[in-house]
């Protein structure tokens, strides 16, 4: 009787750069015998794995759990696995693989609806999901939690992942891996949290990754209270992190500029591939009120530069190391150029400000009450009228200048110690307008909102004089 021959299963190979060191393999090989390596491969900054094969027996389990599509691989006979060299394995990245497009977002037209009325943190949660964001990491915090609430609700009821990260800089990170496979993502954070993101925040400003963080503002020093207050205007306007970090920030003022501009700062964050900031404040997430859904809602793309799992985008590399100083400070000039490109996305309201000669400078819940105090001086004669900027980060410069020549005070109207009156300054001081009309304050901290009637007391004295 003839002896039947067993043929020998194929055993895995891998080249180490094409390795991310996730680990897959490591926990499905029951023989043991892969294992991490214990030091940084050289040429990916990563750990790959290493394999002892003695034992293998050529179940492939390891290859099915590989997510990696130029990661471990069937030995074929004739091939020389000696050589580490990826390119004559598979060919050259660049010349090889196909050159990686752009597969741009769509729109898909919704039909329309009956108003909600909701917070205004639900309206920013709604804003994402319309903006086709599906990856939701966070670390909730009072008073941003029912955006983050709503979202563990609804995102895995739509094919998302919503992840309670383990702390905020986690959070961040989970951010800056699913924004470099060119996927919208997101976090709801409030002040100390914001805080705690702003290492990360900086390292995706440095690999140019989109990623959209509403921070609800609340009342600081410290862990403070979670009352409303604009605690954060100087660290997204200026201190994103170490090194130079900017971000288009936006600053609603109702529910529905929470969703609104919630999606705005999707469309911009891919446009610019940098994050962008949505600073609202604690009064604002909670408040309720009507908010009418848009008429779209975006399918995002695969941008060409995303390191995502197929043979054209093998070529990419995000990162924010360039070790050689020449190479960081022409980095560093890019990313210049693109903040100055950025600065053609300023948007600021103008209420009744034609013929002010007191023009009140007010963002976020402060605003509201400032446009109460606007047509309250109105009814008493005064030529009031009331500068809302929608982005306090770029500054509206442009809308503001040709306002200042009929304006005779200028008062600043903000929930923080004097936050946004500095960037009144240093904004149209670098704008060369070096000469501003008569400035003061109102000016509430830790969790007070400035009033209505206050504003009005202040611009009548103001008068008075
Ligand atoms: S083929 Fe099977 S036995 Fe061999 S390394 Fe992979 S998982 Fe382990
Ligand atoms: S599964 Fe693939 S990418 Fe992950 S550690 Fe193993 S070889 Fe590396």
């Amino acid at each position: 009787m003839a002896q039947a021959t067993v043929k020998e299963r194929p055993k895995p190979y891998l080249v180490p750069e094409y390795c991310k060191g996730c680990g897959r393999c490591v926990s499905v090989c029951v023989k043991g015998c892969i294992a991490f390596d214990d030091e940084i491969n050289p040429a990916t900054g990563l750990v790959p794995v290493v394999l002892d094969l003695t034992k293998c027996n050529g179940c492939g389990l390891c290859i099915e759990a590989c997510p990696e599509p130029y990661g471990l691989r069937e030995m074929e006979a004739g091939v020389d696995y000696d050589l580490q060299d990826p390119a004559r394995l598979f060919g050259d990245k660049l010349t090889t693989a196909p050159e990686p497009v752009d597969i741009p977002p769509r729109k898909i037209p919704l039909p329309a609806t009956e108003p909600l009325v909701i917070k205004g943190n639900y309206a920013a949660a709604i804003g994402a999901m319309l903006a086709g964001c599906r990856h939701m990491f966070g670390y909730p915090i009072t008073p941003s939690t029912e955006g983050a609430e709503l979202l563990a609700k609804i995102m895995p009821k739509m094919g998302g992942v919503f992840l309670q990260a383990v702390s905020e800089v986690a959070t961040v990170n989970h951010m800056y891996g699913t924004a470099g496979a060119g996927l919208p993502t997101m976090t709801f954070t409030s002040s100390p949290g914001f805080s705690l993101m702003l290492e990360g925040i900086s390292y995706m400003v440095g690999a140019e990754l989109p990623g959209v963080f509403i921070n609800v503002m609340r009342g600081g020093p410290g862990l403070g209270n979670i009352a409303p207050e604009q605690a954060d205007i100087k660290l997204a306007c200026h201190g994103l992190g170490h090194g130079n970090t900017h971000a288009i920030s936006l600053v609603p003022s109702t529910p529905q500029e929470m969703l609104d501009l919630t999606m705005l700062a999707f469309e911009l964050s891919f446009k610019y591939r940098n994050p962008v900031i949505v600073l609202a404040d604690g009064y604002l997430g909670q408040m309720t009120g009507k908010v009418v859904l848009p008429n779209h809602q975006i399918d995002p793309g695969i941008p060409s530069w995303a390191v995502w799992g197929d043979a054209s985008h093998r070529r990419n590399l995000i990162s924010s190391i360039y070790i050689t100083e020449a190479d960081l400070e022409e980095r560093n000039l890019h990313l210049n150029a693109k903040y100055e490109a950025m600065q053609v996305e300023a948007r600021s309201e103008s209420f009744m400000t034609d013929d002010a000669d007191v023009v009140l400078v007010a963002c976020n819940t402060p605003a509201r009450a400032a446009k109460g105090a606007v047509e309250a001086l109105r009814q008493r004669g005064v030529k009031a009228g009331l500068f809302r900027p929608v982005t306090i980060w770029p500054f509206p410069v442009e809308a503001l200048t040709p306002l200042l020549p009929h304006t005779r005070h200028l008062v600043v109207v903000e929930a923080s110690p004097g936050q946004i009156a500095d960037e009144v300054r240093l904004n149209m001081s670098r704008a060369g307008v070096t000469v501003l009309p008569e400035m003061s304050h109102v000016r509430r901290m830790g969790g007070v909102l400035p009033q209505q009637a206050e504003i009005v007391d202040h611009v009548l004295a103001l008068r008075a004089h």
